[in-house]
């Protein structure tokens, strides 16, 4: 028996944090409600998988297990600064983004300072904030007047940055809203910064995107030393279980980064994967093939029974369930359909549906009208 009061002893910013709440496994959903052929649109994965390009370096990685992975990644680095035009030392690579984004965290953030992000943001951004101590300003999301609705309000997001600001989180598109931002707005926004605060623009879906005027921020660097642009190989790259995601940065900002990174944060496997899945561009034209017709399949599935949604940049769509979605999350499990709520970004009504194959689409959308009933 113990008597140590535990949370007595973890620090404020974890005492007052929430684990985070990833999307059902499929083999858990099986298990428990003892389906077969489920169907999971709840992670925002790519639902061809990793290219075979990828899948067959990664397997001739396997060889070099009982060595440390490169530690700088060299070959990776070196690839994706030739891809941004930077120099090698202004990449820093994580274990995933939310790796970099962690990284970022604990560079810039602690007890006495500030970040500000969106409402409806990536979850991730308030849960690196409070494990440093710092405090989160967080600004109430567009509502159609000042952007559209539920997306970035840069106004606001201005109207919260002050003399203890060190940080600013933009997720472009955001995740699970799929609301963006142009060039000229997030452009303009980001020059208008005071020089003590950074700025992270989290471009996790930056490949999927076909909007007009859509930005690669990456490309401002010269001009905007403060900025810091996370990627992730996660999304439509499809090897999200390799955890591979990277920031191009000022090379002082990726030194810093670097002195609180974890030594070999990127294992052999994804390295491989990675450098291969960068080369594979019929893949990735595959990917943005099927997730736009999927999610014109989506759109007008939703608008057939009546449902509105949130207009999306991503491989993923919030659907307005026009009642609280928990009730409706339950009915689509049980018709063997993951899907992800959302109320823990204070969206209660809404369900976050990942684009999948058309038949996988098709299901989802024969379900909820099924569940809807
Ligand atoms: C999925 C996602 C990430 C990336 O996560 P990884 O750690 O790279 O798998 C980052 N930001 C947003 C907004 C996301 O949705």
């Amino acid at each position: 028996m113990t008597t140590t009061d535990y949370m007595e002893l973890a620090i404020p910013g974890v005492r007052g944090l929430q684990a985070y709440q990833p999307g059902k496994p499929l083999a858990e959903l099986e298990r428990e409600y003892g389906i077969r052929d489920a169907v999971k649109l709840a992670s925002n994965e790519n639902p061809l998988g990793p290219g075979e390009h990828a899948v067959a370096a990664a397997r001739g990685a396997l060889a070099d297990l009982s060595r440390y992975p490169e530690g700088s990644g060299y070959l990776l680095a070196g690839k994706l600064a030739g891809k941004h035009a930077v120099s090698p030392t202004a990449i820093t690579l994580g274990n995933g983004s939310n790796d970099v984004l962690d990284m970022i965290a604990r560079v810039f953030l602690g007890p006495g300072v500030e970040a500000v992000y969106s409402q409806h943001a990536f979850a991730v951004y308030p849960i690196i904030v409070q494990a440093t101590g710092a405090t989160a300003r967080v600004a109430p999301a567009a509502d159609g007047s000042n952007g559209p609705a539920y997306g970035h309000d840069l106004a606001a997001m201005s109207a919260r940055v002050g003399p203890q600001t060190r940080l600013v989180f933009i997720a472009n598109p955001n995740n699970p809203t799929g609301t963006w931002l142009t060039e000229a707005e997030l452009r303009a926004f980001v020059e208008s910064l005071p020089d003590q605060v950074m700025v992270v623009v989290d471009e996790a879906y930056f490949e999927y995107v076909d909007a007009a005027e859509y930005p690669d921020s990456s490309r401002w660097l010269a001009d905007c030393p403060n900025l810091i642009v996370t990627r992730t190989f996660s999304k439509a790259y499809g090897l999200a279980g390799l955890r591979v995601g990277y920031a191009v940065s000022h090379s002082e900002v990726a030194g810093l980064l670097n002195r609180v990174r974890h030594p070999f944060n990127v294992n052999t496997v994804g390295q491989a994967a990675a450098l291969a899945a960068l080369e594979d561009s019929s893949h990735l034209e595959e990917t943005r093939r099927v997730n736009r017709t999927g999610m014109a399949q989506l759109v007008s599935g939703f608008e057939r029974l009546g449902l509105s949604y949130i207009e999306s940049a991503g491989n993923f769509i919030a659907v307005d369930a026009g009642r609280p979605a928990a009730a409706v999350y339950e009915g689509l499990l049980r018709n063997g359909v993951i899907v992800r709520p959302v109320a823990n970004y204070e969206m209660p009504n809404h369900l976050r549906v990942t684009v999948g194959l058309p038949a996988e689409n098709e299901r989802l959308l024969v379900s909820l009208e099924k569940v809807l009933v």
